[in-house]
C-alpha cells in the first residue's frame, strides 16, 4: 500500500510528506470527517458480506443531503478508509485505485483473510 494523504487518502507525491497538496494540508480533519468514516463503516456492517454501498448513502446520513462539496468530503473519507485497509472502492464490481478512479464509486468492506493451515510442510505422504 503506497503511503496516502492523511486528508484525502490519495497517493502522495513523496512518502515523506503527510499531505498530497497544500490544499489538503490547509483543510485538515475534524469530527465531521470522523463521522463520515464511522457512517461508511456502520452502513457496510449492516449489509451482507460482499455487498456494496454508494458513498451518497453515508453522505446523507451525516449531512442530510448529497451536496457536491459534501459528496467530495465523503469520498475523501472513503479513500482514507481504503488507506487504512478497511474498505475497498469498486466500479462495476472491480476494485479500483482510489487515487485515480473517476465517476461513480461503490464501497465494499475488505474481507478478513484467514491464514490457511500449513499443508505438507517439508514432508510427503510417502516419506
Ligand atoms: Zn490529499
Amino acid at each position: 500500500m503506497p503511503s496516502s494523504c492523511r486528508v484525502c487518502g490519495r497517493e502522495k507525491p513523496s512518502p515523506g510528506d503527510v499531505h498530497c497538496s497544500r490544499a489538503c494540508a490547509a483543510t485538515g480533519l475534524d469530527d465531521v470527517d470522523g463521522g463520515l468514516e464511522r457512517a461508511i463503516v456502520a452502513l457496510l456492517m449492516a449489509r451482507a458480506r460482499g455487498a456494496t454501498i454508494c458513498p451518497s448513502e453515508a453522505c446523507r446520513v451525516v449531512f442530510g443531503d448529497v451536496d457536491h462539496d459534501h459528496m467530495e468530503r465523503t469520498r475523501r473519507a472513503a479513500r482514507r478508509l481504503v488507506a487504512a485497509g478497511t474498505v475497498e472502492i469498486t466500479q462495476r464490481g472491480v476494485v479500483v485505485d482510489p487515487s485515480r478512479a473517476r465517476g461513480p464509486l461503490r464501497l465494499r468492506r475488505v474481507e478478513q483473510l484467514v491464514e490457511p493451515a500449513r499443508v505438507g510442510r517439508g514432508r510427503r505422504a510417502d516419506d
